[in-house]
């Protein structure tokens, strides 16, 4: 682990595994922390803000970002192979977002030196009032397995050009690549104590992490259910929260589009990281007129789709990422079926590839009401549904309790805008899908979580206003009366 600018063990000198989901052999060895580590990371990390960290101008934590971009860039092939033992995404896909990680750090120091307040026009002419935005101070991050590094740096960035210190605790499963992380922050002269990296169990860790009276605020990205935990733990401190959850997110199908444009959208939606992402576009909702047309080009498209080794550059489709995936994706193809649903293609692990891969699978004819238009699955599962009026098609977009994001795939703008508007997601893509950056706010509401991160934003949830009233003309008040 790395706490305080040094490389350390586990306080109980414990270790495991992490195991590649492809080989599915361990290929990592990695400190098993627990409570007495989380508390040695706060405990540095309340130090370096309450130190050196935090009399630094915004200008000198530019410059600390810029630096640590640079080296991510120079070491993105290293970091994006690393990622894809650990978690058996694509390397492309992997490659792709750390060679775009940069941007994130880039933006943030550009944002560091900005972080102000503003003058108030005071009611009474013997005030001066102006407010400043201050660090929260300690963040504890806690990150899934599916994008670790670009999920981690949506809260580094903005926490560190805030100002704030952090102690991060990625997941169980793919731990590597943030402690390789790690050794660039310490070669970029990050001082010591404003980034902590701990690695071990979620419940054990991080939960110790939640609970600690040293943190002051949590940035969670997860599932709901864990998110739910993670709320109440924080709540009976008052700790505040940001929570990135689950999705079920439409793509909403008029019969105006472009039908090649959305097959290809609606594939990269659904099938790219084998199902593996927040924002998967898993719901396909579209105009019963062009239904047929659409769902066997997604069809015939999703049977060429070469799954096979992760690091290989022509493979689609890697496995998912370990055993309890593989149980869960089944469980919810099995359970569609009983309920009326029908597989246009795919639906079994892979006859040819075995271990996790699950095939790209298409089920039509999938009932608004079920368990499968409703939950996450977080798997390369496509459930198709029909409409045949606007009305119809926002009604079932907005029929389950996560609100990420949302397609809307028509040629008439008024109604492009009209359907943004009325659908529950944090992030509307009109005629495209699954692009982010990190000048634009990214987040959900209801099950997908509190918060946003990504642009002006995210500076906001990693500070806090203080107001500041000056008296001006040394008169005295009344002692009894307020104002
Ligand atoms: P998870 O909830 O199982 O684990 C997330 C993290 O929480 C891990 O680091 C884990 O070790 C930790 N954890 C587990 N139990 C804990 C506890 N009791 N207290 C504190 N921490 C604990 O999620 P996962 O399976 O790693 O990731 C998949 C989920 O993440 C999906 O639901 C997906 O939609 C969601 N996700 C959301 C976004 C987003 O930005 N909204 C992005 C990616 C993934």
């Amino acid at each position: 682990m790395y706490v305080d600018g040094q490389w350390t063990p586990a306080a109980g000198a414990r270790t495991y595994d992490s195991v590649n989901p492809y080989t599915q052999q361990p290929w990592a060895h990695v400190a098993d922390g627990g409570p007495a580590d989380a508390d040695t990371a706060v405990r540095a990390a309340r130090d370096a803000v309450d130190g050196r960290w935090g009399a630094m101008s915004g200008f000198e934590r530019a410059e600390v970002l810029r630096r640590l971009a640079e080296l991510i860039a120079r070491d993105a092939a290293e970091l994006a192979a690393c990622e894809t033992l650990d978690n058996g995404k694509l390397l492309r896909e992997m490659r792709g977002q750390l060679d775009y990680i940069p941007a994130w750090f880039r933006y943030f120091a550009g944002l560091a030196d900005k972080v102000q307040g503003e003058t108030i026009p005071s009611d009474r002419s013997n005030f001066f009032v102006y407010t400043r935005r201050e660090p929260v101070g300690v963040v504890g991050a806690i990150v899934p397995w599916n994008s670790p590094l670009l999920l981690l740096t949506w809260k580094l960035a903005p926490a560190l050009a805030a100002g704030c210190t952090m102690v991060v605790k990625p997941s169980d499963y793919t731990p590597a690549s943030s402690l390789e992380l790690a050794r660039r922050i310490d070669e970029a002269e990050v001082p010591p104590g404003v980034v902590n990296f701990v690695t071990g169990r979620g419940p054990e860790l991080g939960e110790a992490l939640v609970s600690h009276q040293g943190v002051d605020k949590i940035a969670f990205t997860g599932s709901p259910g864990v998110g739910a935990q993670v709320a109440v733990a924080a709540g009976a401190q008052l700790t505040p929260v940001i929570l990135e959850l689950g999705g079920k997110s439409a793509q909403v199908v008029f019969d105006d589009a472009d039908v090649g444009a959305v097959a290809n959208g609606v594939i990269a939606g659904i099938f790219a990281a084998s199902g593996q992402s927040c924002i998967a576009g898993s719901r396909l909702i579209v105009d019963e007129r062009i239904a047929d047309d659409v769902v066997n080009r997604i069809v015939a498209r999703a049977r060429e789709i070469r799954m096979g080794d992760p690091m290989e550059p022509e493979t689609e489709m890697g496995p998912l990422a370990n055993e309890q995936q593989l149980e869960k994706v089944m469980g919810f193809i099995d359970r569609a079926v009983e309920e009326g649903a029908k597989v246009a293609t795919g639906g079994r692990v892979s006859p040819e590839q075995g271990g996790l891969f699950v095939e790209p699978t298409v089920l039509a004819g999938v009932r608004p009401e079920s368990e499968i238009a409703r939950e996450e699955v977080f798997g390369p599962v496509l459930a198709v549904m029909t409409f045949t009026s606007e009305d119809e098609a926002v009604r079932f977009a907005n029929s389950t309790e996560y609100a990420l994001g949302a397609g809307v795939w028509t040629a008439t703008v008024g109604r492009a805008h009209r359907v943004a508007h009325m659908l529950r997601a944090g992030t509307v893509w009109i005629n495209s899908y699954r692009v982010v950056g990190p000048n634009v706010p990214f987040g959900g509401t209801g099950s997908s979580g509190w918060g946003r991160e990504n642009g002006v934003d995210a500076i906001r949830e990693y500070t806090t206003t203080k107001s500041v009233w000056v008296e001006l003309e040394g008169a005295t008040r009344d002692p009894f009366k307020l104002g």
